[in-house]
């Protein structure tokens, strides 16, 4: 019988749920501009459908598999973010994407899609916090450090699709690719192929990750480059003896997870495979049965038999959402407090009923826009990342 077996503790990020606080570290800190609906309103569902019916097939709405299951049942298709920015540009009809995740995705959805498409995000305030911690000053100073040391010739950046457009085109102007989370070995072992040395942005864990699981560098073989500190903390020496650079970056969800977990729950729950995603730690990845993207752990449920037990280190909205669809397997959280995606669920009901209501009523809100430029060379890295052999791209 499918359980949770208990539900996590709750911790001071669960206060940042429907909006209640505000992360100023992790956060944009912006304000809804309208008249947003209280989340009391016990009309919302009705409102959002009414709104969702009269915009027909000028709206094409976006669910990421994080999002709260209140939003999710509005989605026109759910998804990872580089799936979801794809399933956008497919659906060209639409001249409203409403992409129901967070900043970066929604930048991304811009690039792919053409000009005609707006792109929305209902609550700009949903950021994530991984992207948010590697900005395009600090990677352009980050830069000049490899050029101070005479490595940046020989360096190629690869860039997680969890960034900002900006590093995704500093990452294009510099003859890098970017990566998801299912494509990284690729990536990487592209990139060591053009160059000596790779600059990983924004997340550690899935540098190290790769670089040493998948193409069996040595944890010695990679440094960490602290963009608060200067020459990120390292000497010139230590930045050119390293083959793998790593971004001091990481996901505030996956990044909880602890080896002391894995331990837990293998003593709380006998046979549990534990099944985890490679923003986690390399200590909870090496701990880990199965490793895979977001993607990856929904089939792998999926297709596994009946009676089953599973223990899931990505985002509790997913892994509930495991546990619902799949009733005769048991599947359970790794980590016993909260671990919500806090900034992706800024988007709730009620800012869905704005955003959905603005648009019926011809009041483009919350628009993304990424300039000419920017989304040029962003182009570039995502389309080095697609000629790339290997499975095909998926994020987050
Ligand atoms: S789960 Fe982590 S990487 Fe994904 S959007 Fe949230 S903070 Fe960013």
């Amino acid at each position: 019988m499918t359980e949770l077996l208990h539900e996590p503790k709750p911790t001071p990020l669960a206060l940042l749920l429907l909006g209640q606080g505000a992360d100023p570290d992790s956060e944009r800190g912006v304000e809804c501009p309208g008249a947003l609906p209280p989340a009391s309103d016990p009309d919302l569902v009705d409102r959002a459908a009414r709104a969702r019916a009269a915009l027909g097939d000028r709206a094409f709405i976006l669910g990421h598999h994080y999002q709260r299951n209140e939003v999710i049942q509005f989605a026109d298709v759910t998804g990872d973010s580089f799936k979801l920015a794809q399933q956008a540009a497919a659906n060209p009809q639409a001249e409203f994407i409403v992409f129901c995740g967070v900043h970066f995705m929604a930048e991304s959805a811009d690039i792919l899609t053409a000009s005609h498409q707006q792109v929305v995000l209902p609550d700009l305030a949903a950021g994530c916090s991984m992207a948010d911690m590697a900005d395009i000053a600090q990677v352009e100073s980050c830069w000049a450090s490899l050029e101070q040391a005479g490595i940046a010739d020989v360096t190629v950046p690869i860039t997680y699709m969890n960034s900002t457009a900006a590093i995704k085109a500093f990452t294009g102007r510099h003859g890098g690719a970017i990566c998801t989370s299912s494509n990284a070995r690729q990536s990487l072992q592209w990139a060591l192929e053009q160059g000596q040395k790779v600059l990983f942005l924004p997340d550690q864990h899935l540098g190290r990750n790769t670089a040493v699981r998948d193409l069996g560098l040595g944890l010695a073989d990679c440094v960490v480059y602290d963009p608060r500190r200067p020459l990120g903390g390292l000497t010139e020496a230590e930045l050119q003896r390293a083959t793998m650079i790593l971004w001091k970056g990481h996901c505030s969800v996956h990044g909880r997870f602890s080896p002391g977990n894995v331990d837990d729950v293998r003593r709380r729950v006998p046979g549990v495979q534990v099944i985890v995603h490679p923003e986690c730690q390399y200590e909870v990845v090496e701990k880990a049965d199965v490793v895979g993207s977001t993607e990856r752990i929904i089939a792998t449920i999926a297709q596994a038999p009946a009676g089953s037990s599973w223990a899931v280190g990505t985002e509790l909205n997913l892994v509930r959402r495991l546990a619902q669809d799949h009733p005769d397997q048991t599947i359970v959280y790794l980590d016993d407090t909260v671990c919500f995606c806090s900034t992706m669920n800024r988007i709730d009901l009620p800012h869905l009923v704005w955003a959905l209501e603005s648009l019926a009523a011809g009041n483009v809100v919350n628009r993304i826009q990424v300039d000419a430029d920017t989304a040029h060379w962003a182009r570039i890295a995502l389309d080095r990342m697609l000629s790339l052999p290997g499975p095909a791209a998926k994020a987050d």
